[in-house]
């Protein structure tokens, strides 16, 4: 069977899914060719990660970087539906976001095996089969895009990679790994339990492994932990992981049901009586296997210093997270993170082949070193990338043109624009959209927040962990701040004002001033004081180091844009409070200042000499929708009963399209699967909204908001010199807040 389209995407894990769908929107015609039958790859439930990117299951000094666009539409969604992160709730979910697409044709259970050329330099076509209906297709198209994971099609078509580490000398890398870490990231593979009631026996296939001693770190297992917690069930770093992965899969097997044999049979976990296993993984998760060259290779630099690119469409923030080659069967720590100060940029020329001039790159195969693969191949960062390579092939159909045109001045700047437009951020980048009616009008509204306090209403807690309250500054003076501390003795509390020596990073390693600060039993009232001016705008960290004997009351108010931060621990993501990077590895030192997951992580009360700056009306079309060098949103004032704003231009608009940006909390990791979430719509998200025309008409309104993104196609074009937009507070703790609004004719 042939069918034809603009583009061909193989591989329908996270990285395809979303450049199909990012495509789709812009008005290609799609196929989507997905070699299982549920789309997500190792999301999906037949792998069942979660799924991560630079938030770092918040462990790390990335704020606000939860990813934009598709997947994070795809991430509000199924915290919304599936707190629980039950993985089979998930895989609906993916096939509804592909399947409302009018745009994509997605075949599932189909593989694609063979490519036709029409030259040296160019795929016409792929041959694909799938063996539920016994048909073969022939997908032909000008552009395609290799999410295979394997790279399947870069392959088949002679496309340049590579596999294995690269040495230190050929990108200046100094962490390309020695020996023990330098082969490749091994496959994966989990199994879930279940708690029967009652005793249930378990007697092992004969290819389990029946020596549990052979893992050198067997005693880590326990009764309680499954799933993707035991990522470090890992083996195939030293074969072939493409073309041996079956055999990788039969030793995963070995390895899964000998621990289980250890678990339920070792006498050593009583409470694993009553438990069943309920699933074993039937699908190797795969790490790593060929990356691609594009024009340009990610590398370590990049990544730990935050490298500017011209042609920056996308970001990545997981740590450089490289594994020893012998997985399981090594006593060295299953992994090895090191993490940057800040989130990094990813440049487009990473997105496409160097000498196969119509595919494009999604996923783990991006044009990267191995040892920025560490970081780059996590899903919501591979997820990401796709969509700007799927923004690129909607610019390649427009000019009729090669991926490799589109670098060059005008067009890069088209993209990174229709990216933005589109909802991605691009640290750094900000693109004024010219055809935004928006960018034509006053903005005013009913109030904006005056914050000069946040309240003491918490019972005062122990300062049990250095802590910090993150608030916005504009260039030339902090303002005074007040706190209130109590303690039984005489103590002296140690303070510090901090900020990043990166603009538009959170790692508070520079101090401005410092304060010891003598308390007596009591109530004792601080003053902070300082006549340093910071050069620009940022966010100013004022830091309480740790006292125990200290109490300092919480604010319970969630404010977007202002948030408190801990020097805690996360070993989850090798955050042990502080990174101390040996020398000559080319890796930062520095703390770890996080915020906690709620209910927990309040803001510390305070008060401020002056209003903090940040939460103006203005900021609905500044082009950044989310909070990095100050909350750049609108936020309406807690006392405002009726919070409203209004875009007013001189002459009557035609309007068709309004886009409205909220805040779903980008701190937030919104971890897919196993891990339980206790709320399903974020905090600070506006759920209630109404829209109304210049004669005071409402011309559109929306109940139980839950997503960071309302685009919003009127039935007819409306033609107005104003639009009101009423939002309700989404609690009492919490006031209305904008991030962006666009208005299209
Ligand atoms: C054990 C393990 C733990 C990890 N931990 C995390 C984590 O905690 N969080 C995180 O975000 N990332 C994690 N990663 C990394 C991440 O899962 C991968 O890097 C990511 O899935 C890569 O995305 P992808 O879209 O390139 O590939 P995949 O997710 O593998 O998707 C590729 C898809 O293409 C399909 N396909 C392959 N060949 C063909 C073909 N010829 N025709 C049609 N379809 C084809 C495959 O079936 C698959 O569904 C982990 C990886 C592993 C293996």
């Amino acid at each position: 069977m042939r069918m034809e389209a603009d583009l061909v995407v193989t591989g329908g894990g996270l990285s395809g899914l979303c450049c199909a769908v990012t495509a789709a929107r812009e008005g290609l015609k799609v196929i989507l060719v997905q070699d299982r039958s549920v789309l997500g790859g190792n999301a999906s439930s037949e792998v069942r990660l979660w799924i991560l990117g630079a938030t770092s299951h918040m462990g790390n000094n990335n704020r606000w970087a939860r990813e934009a666009g598709v997947i994070d539409e795809i991430l509000v969604e199924n915290m919304y539906r599936n707190p629980e992160g039950n993985p089979i709730i998930t895989d609906a979910l993916l096939l509804d976001k592909v399947i409302s697409e009018s745009n994509i044709s997605l075949l599932l259970n189909t593989s694609v095996y063979e490519v036709q050329k029409k030259d040296a330099d160019t795929i016409s076509s792929l041959n694909a089969y799938c063996s539920q209906n016994q048909t073969t297709y022939e997908l032909t198209a000008p552009l395609f895009c290799d999410a295979s994971g394997d790279g399947a099609i870069g392959f088949l078509s002679g496309a340049a990679f590579r596999m294995g580490a690269e040495s230190k000398d050929e990108f200046g890398e100094l962490f390309a790994p020695a020996k023990e870490y330098g082969e490749l990231l091994g496959h994966s593979l989990y199994f879930y339990s279940k708690d029967t009631g009652k005793a249930v026996k378990f007697v092992p296939p004969s290819f389990a492994l029946n020596d549990i001693t052979k893992i050198p770190k067997f005693k880590s297992f326990n009764a309680q932990e499954f799933g993707c917690r035991l990522w470090w069930i890992e083996f195939g770093g030293r074969m072939d992981t493409v073309h041996d992965t079956e055999k990788i899969k039969w030793e995963l097997w070995k390895i899964v049901y000998g621990v289980w044999n250890y678990i339920k049979n070792s006498g050593h976990f009583p409470d694993a009586e009553t438990l069943t296993l309920e699933w074993v993984g039937m699908i190797p998760g795969k790490r790593e296997s060929r990356r691609f060259e594009g024009d340009y290779m990610l590398k370590q630099q990049d990544i730990i210093e935050q490298n500017t690119h011209t042609d920056a469409v996308a970001f990545g923030g997981w740590s450089v997270d490289l594994h020893p080659s012998d997985g399981v069967y090594t006593d060295l720590p299953g992994c090895n993170q090191w993490h940057s100060k800040g989130v990094y940029q990813i440049p487009f020329r990473c997105l496409y082949s160097k000498n196969i001039s119509n595919l494009f790159l999604a996923g783990r195969i991006i044009s990267a070193s191995h040892v920025a693969f560490g970081s780059s191949r996590v899903m919501a960062t591979s997820a990401y990338v796709a969509q700007a390579a799927a923004m690129g092939a909607a610019l390649c159909i427009k000019y009729n043109c090669r991926p490799a045109d589109l670098y060059d001045g005008d067009k890069i700047t088209e993209l990174q624009q229709r990216l933005i437009n589109a909802g991605q951020y691009i640290p750094g980048i900000v693109v004024k959209d010219e055809d935004d009616l928006v960018q034509q009008a006053s903005i005013s509204a009913s109030s904006e927040l005056l914050l000069t306090e946040l309240t003491e209403d918490e019972t005062p807690a122990a300062l049990d962990l250095s802590s910090a309250q993150m608030i916005p500054v504009t260039a030339g003076q902090i303002p005074r701040i007040t706190i209130h501390a109590y303690c039984e003795t005489v103590t002296t509390l140690k303070a510090e004002l901090r900020v990043c020596s990166r603009t538009g990073s959170y790692t508070p390693d520079e101090s401005i001033a410092s304060f010891d600060l003598a308390l007596n039993p009591g109530r004792n009232c601080l003053r902070l004081d300082t006549d340093v001016s910071p050069g620009t705008k940022q966010y100013v960290f004022v830091l309480l180091h740790k006292n125990p004997a200290v109490k300092i009351a919480r604010c319970s108010s969630r404010i977007t844009g202002i948030l408190a931060v801990f020097n805690s621990i996360n070993p989850a993501v090798s955050n042990f409070g502080k990174q101390d990077a040996p020398e000559g590895i080319g890796m930062d030192s520095f703390e770890f200042w996080c915020p906690q997951r709620r209910p927990s992580g309040q803001n510390l009360a305070m008060k401020f000499a002056a209003a903090l700056p940040g939460f103006s009306a203005s900021n609905i079309k500044n082009g950044i929708t989310r909070p990095v060098l100050s909350p750049n949103a609108w936020v309406a004032d807690f006392k405002d009963k009726n919070p409203s704003l209004t875009i007013k231009w001189n002459q009557p608009k035609n309007i068709k399209t309004i886009q409205l940006n909220f805040d779903t909390d980008f701190d937030h990791p919104m971890e897919s699967v196993l891990m339980h979430h206790p709320e399903n719509v974020m905090p600070f998200c506006v759920r209630n909204y109404r829209i109304y025309d210049d004669k005071g008409k409402m011309v559109f309104e929306k109940k139980e908001n839950h997503q960071t993104r309302n685009k919003i196609v009127l039935d007819e074009t409306l033609v107005t010199s104003s639009l009101t937009i009423e939002a309700e507070h989404p609690s009492v703790l919490t006031p209305a807040a904008i991030f962006e609004i666009r208005c299209y004719s």
